[in-house]
Order: structure tokens, then C-alpha cells, then sequence
């Protein structure tokens, strides 16, 4: 297929994106492969009342059984499911959720974007548990720095350690006054909070912000629907050399060349890719230590009661925040280690599952509680243990004939303690801001669903124990970089794209300076 580029880069979301800006802007020709088609807004997008959808807008029976994001209003948006299975143990359900477009699942982020602190990168330091990061906060802040401009992150400074200030557009927005009597409440309890920090700007994707300029340089060329099936390596040197795809349509098979490879299609994609290719598992931990983050949803329900029966609440209603890790910073629990971050929100309708009534009454109270609802959202860190891994299920393949993933994920007694924690903390607050708490709980959704998949690459410094070297570089294959969140070691609460970004670009300069200097 197409000529020899000096880069292929395999996925074109978070990671991809950003190694195509980073590595354009330097001259460097590049090659982008993406699973999947691009997506023309104008074209694709058409706006129906939800009469009009033939499941008014639940979504088509059985489709997507594990993406409980998914409606009939987005449902072209998601990697199809019997295209592309996976398997699970029954007792251990996995909800693994894709997005096969060029741009990746940045099409759809939340685009809550936080810095990881040296409490994560230096977590076997604090705790004793697990690896360090074979990089420190330090190494990682220039990145920072640089992504945060791109993604247009706005957010509070706050000199808080365990999410270091970044380069945001500040955000002077004021708080509602529910909003400030729960910041009050936490506050009393040494609880620190912040407004959300969040990547502004229309969508915030790759293929808005990141992919434009790479395509403009003329240095970077993608093709979609391209489904890689196999990296390839050469049998006299053992480096990488390409990549084997297939077209998503024409189910043709063709081969890319380049002279060093980039794998960036997300988490557990990258991984089964490697597994797949046979390649870059000398430590045989390849698929290991994966982990994500717990979601806590709608964990503790509340209203405001000076809100009910009012549809416009102006200045009591409204708004939100994030409460981020406190827990096991400079203390220890005696229950669990790390910690959790929580979103909460003012505002909007009670869901009706909440009101214990029928009919008119139900009707009634649902109208009091229209715009009197505070919710919150927690989201705990997930300890990486051996245990949890992927593997080939040889018995399964996708629609191309590429084997599929079988997933292993399971959480323990320190995530289910850090949520009942989580719970009985937050109706605290609640109460001591004067809210009604309506009701509560400490149950997770399935591991996967907060979309936060991490681990099962993991980088550090001892070729035995790790498969990434520091620069998301292969221990094993010099040319071979793996940059998306599979190379973490371990995670912490907040969410990791920005992470994501600042390790691909640092391992983007990287790449582009060992090129430079003939040792790649
Ligand atoms: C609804 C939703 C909300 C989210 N909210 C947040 C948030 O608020 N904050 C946050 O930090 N993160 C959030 N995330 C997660 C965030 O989107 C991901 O962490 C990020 O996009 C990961 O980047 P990536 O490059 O690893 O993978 P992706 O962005 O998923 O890109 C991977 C690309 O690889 C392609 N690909 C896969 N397999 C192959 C193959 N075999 N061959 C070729 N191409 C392949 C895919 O088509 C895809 O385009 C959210 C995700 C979703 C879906």
C-alpha cells in the first residue's frame, strides 16, 4: 500500500491525535490508520422529534447491551457490538465502550479534564501499594502545560496538590447559592472543592483541534476504515515495520510500512492489537494490571427544599462542582487506600424512580421537585492488581476475522469501602448544607462503564515487571510506541485523557528526537 512514511500512527482519538499535531508540527511525515469512518456532522446529523424514533428515543432493543450511554438519538455513534465482540466470565460483567470514528470516543468526551499529581505518580512512595510511574509529576508538567492551551481547559486555580493548577481560561462563573452551601459544608469538614475543569470549545475532539492542523502541515495523510489486524516486524532485525489492515468495507487486505510504529487505539484495542501481533511481551505482562475508575452514580440524591415548586430557582439553583480526593492524602484510613473525586450538580428533575407515588400524585410531586434536585457522582480509583487482565479468546472474532478480547475485571474490598465512604460522607454534607436527602447508595456500575479503561501496558523502568519503557517506547521493539492509557501503571480518580495527551506529546518529542539522531 502507500509509500514509506517515517511514522504510522494506529488510531486517530485522544492519543493518536496528539502524536500526529506533535509530530507534524516537527516535519515528520506521517501515516494515520483509523477502524472507522469519518463523520460529516453536516451529512450524518439529522435532528427527529423523539415521536418520530421508532423506540421514542429508549434506543433499539438488545443493540448495544453494554453502553448504557447509548440512545436512540447517538446510537451510530458507538462501535457496533456483534461486529465486535468481547468476552467475560458471566459472574464478571465488563462494559466495554468504543467508539470506531475518526476522532475516537473524543467525539463524545465529557471533556473533564484534571492533572494527575505526584500522589499517583509516586503511589508506591505514599502507600506501599503497586509500582511508582517510571516519571515524576515534574517530567510530565511541561506537557501540561502545552495540552491545556489546545483543549482550551478552563477551570479555578486552587494550589491544591492532589490536582495541580494548570494553564486554564479562568473560570469566574459564580456559584449558585445551593451550590455554595454545599462547598461550605465540605469545607467545615476539611473537604476541598473546586468548579469542574473542563476542555472548552466546541466538542474539544481530535478531530476538531488536534487532526486539522496535522492535515494542513501536508505531512499527515489518514485513511478510515482501515481495521489493523496485525503489526508486522522485520525478520532480520526485529523491528517494526508496518502494519497489516483490512478495509472495513471491501474487507481487502493491505500493508502499511513505516519506519517507526505508534499504536493509539485506545486502551484495550492497543493491547489486543500487541497480543494479536505476538509482539512486545518478554515481561509476559502484556494485558495485566488493568483497572479503570468506579462510578458511583446518582450516589446520593438530595433536594433542596427552599426549591420546591419553583420552576426558576434564579440564584439558588444551578451549577456545580468537583470535590477531589481527600481521603489518604495526609492521613491514612483505616479501611482503604487511595481515594475518590465526586461531581455534583444543582438543578433539574428528581427521576421519578425517587418519588414513592403513581399517577396524579406522582405527577404532582414530580412538578414540585421539577428544579429542586442536587446529585452527585462519585468516581473512586481502581487499584491495578495482577488479577485483572485481558487475553486472546480464541474462540471469538470480529467481523474482519481478528480475534477477540476476553476481559477479566473485578473489583475488591478497598473499592467497595472507599464507596460506602463515599456515601455516608456525602449525606453528611448533604444534611449539614439543609438538604433532603431523598435517597442513597454505595453500588458501582460494572467495571468499564465510567469508559476510563486503563492498565494492560503499563510502562517502568524494569523490562521484567513492565512493557513500556518511560518514553511509551517498547522494552522490547525500539520503534514500536504504545500512547494511550494501556501504559499506565496505575490511576487515580480524576479522569485521564489530559493525561493521555501530555504523555503521547512527550513521547512524540521524544521519538522525533531520537529520528533525528539515527537511533530510530
Ligand atoms: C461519553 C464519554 C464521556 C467521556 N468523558 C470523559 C471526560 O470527561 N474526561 C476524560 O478524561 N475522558 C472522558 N472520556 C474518555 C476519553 O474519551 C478517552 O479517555 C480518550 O478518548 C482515549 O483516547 P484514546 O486515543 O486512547 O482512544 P480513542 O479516543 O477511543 O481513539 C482510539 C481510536 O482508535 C481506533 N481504533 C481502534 N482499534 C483500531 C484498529 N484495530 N485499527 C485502527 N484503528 C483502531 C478507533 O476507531 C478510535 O478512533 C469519555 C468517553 C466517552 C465515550
Amino acid at each position: 500500500m502507500v509509500g514509506n512514511y517515517d511514522v504510522l500512527i494506529i488510531g486517530s482519538g485522544a492519543s493518536g491525535g496528539t502524536v500526529a499535531y506533535t509530530l507534524t508540527k516537527k516535519g515528520i511525515s506521517c501515516l494515520m490508520l483509523d477502524a472507522g469512518p469519518v463523520i460529516d456532522y453536516a451529512r450524518d446529523r439529522a435532528l427527529k422529534k423523539v415521536y418520530e424514533l421508532p423506540y421514542r428515543g429508549f434506543g433499539t432493543p438488545g443493540r448495544f447491551p453494554h453502553v448504557t450511554q447509548a440512545s436512540e438519538f447517538n446510537e451510530n455513534l458507538w462501535a457496533d457490538e456483534k461486529q465486535n465482540p468481547y468476552t467475560y466470565d458471566p459472574n464478571d460483567p465488563y462494559y466495554w465502550v468504543r467508539v470506531r470514528l475518526v476522532g475516537g470516543k473524543t467525539l463524545l468526551w465529557g471533556r473533564a479534564s484534571w492533572r494527575m499529581s505526584n500522589f499517583e505518580f509516586r503511589c508506591k512512595d505514599h502507600d506501599g501499594f503497586g509500582e511508582n510511574w517510571p516519571l515524576s509529576y515534574e517530567d510530565l508538567a511541561p506537557y501540561y502545560d502545552k495540552m491545556e492551551p489546545i483543549l482550551r481547559v478552563a477551570g479555578r486555580k486552587e494550589g491544591l496538590p492532589q490536582i495541580p493548577d494548570g494553564v486554564f481560561l479562568e473560570d469566574t462563573s459564580r456559584d449558585s447559592e445551593s451550590v455554595s452551601r454545599f462547598n461550605d459544608a465540605a469545607r467545615a469538614r476539611a473537604i476541598a472543592t473546586t468548579k469542574s475543569r473542563r476542555a472548552t470549545g466546541t466538542l474539544a475532539s481530535s478531530l476538531n483541534l488536534l487532526l486539522p492542523p496535522a492535515i494542513e502541515s501536508g505531512y499527515l495523510t489518514v485513511v478510515a476504515n482501515a481495521v489493523v489486524s496485525r503489526i508486522t516486524t522485520d525478520p532480520n532485525t526485529g523491528l517494526a515495520n508496518g502494519a497489516t489492515f483490512i478495509d472495513r468495507r471491501s474487507r481487502r487486505e493491505m500493508h502499511a510500512k513505516a519506519r517507526v510504529v505508534v499504536v493509539g487505539a485506545s486502551t484495550l484495542e492497543s493491547t489486543r492489537l500487541l497480543l494479536n501481533s505476538g509482539l512486545a511481551n518478554s515481561s509476559g505482562m502484556l494485558g495485566r494490571y488493568l483497572f479503570d475508575q468506579f462510578y458511583v452514580k446518582d450516589c446520593v440524591e438530595a433536594v433542596v427544599p427552599e426549591a420546591r415548586g419553583k420552576r426558576n430557582a434564579y440564584r439558588l439553583m444551578g451549577g456545580g462542582g468537583y470535590i477531589p480526593q481527600f481521603r489518604n492524602l495526609h492521613t491514612k484510613e483505616k479501611n482503604f487506600i487511595r481515594g475518590y473525586a465526586v461531581d455534583y450538580g444543582s438543578g433539574g428533575a428528581v427521576p421519578a424512580r425517587y418519588i414513592s407515588a403513581y399517577g396524579e400524585e406522582l405527577e404532582r410531586q414530580a412538578a414540585q421537585l421539577s428544579n429542586a434536585r442536587f446529585s452527585m457522582t462519585v468516581m473512586g480509583a481502581v487499584l491495578p492488581r495482577h488479577e485483572n487482565f485481558v487475553s486472546i479468546d480464541k474462540r471469538v472474532q470480529d467481523a474482519w476475522g481478528i480475534p477477540a478480547l476476553h476481559i477479566r475485571a473485578h473489583y475488591t474490598d478497598n473499592e467497595f469501602k472507599m464507596a460506602e465512604d463515599a456515601m455516608n460522607t456525602l449525606d453528611e454534607i448533604c444534611r449539614a448544607s439543609g438538604f433532603e436527602v431523598i435517597a442513597k447508595h454505595p453500588h458501582m456500575v460494572p467495571p468499564g462503564e465510567s469508559i476510563h479503561e486503563l492498565g494492560t501496558c503499563r510502562m517502568g523502568h524494569d523490562p521484567k515487571t513492565s512493557v513500556l519503557n518511560k518514553w511509551n517506547q517498547s522494552h522490547d521493539i525500539k520503534n514500536l510506541f504504545v500512547v494511550d492509557g494501556s501504559s499506565f501503571p496505575s490511576g487515580g480518580p480524576q479522569n485521564p485523557t489530559l493525561t493521555i495527551t501530555a504523555l503521547s506529546m512527550r513521547a512524540s518529542d521524544y521519538m522525533a528526537e531520537q529520528m533525528r539522531s539515527r537511533n530510530l
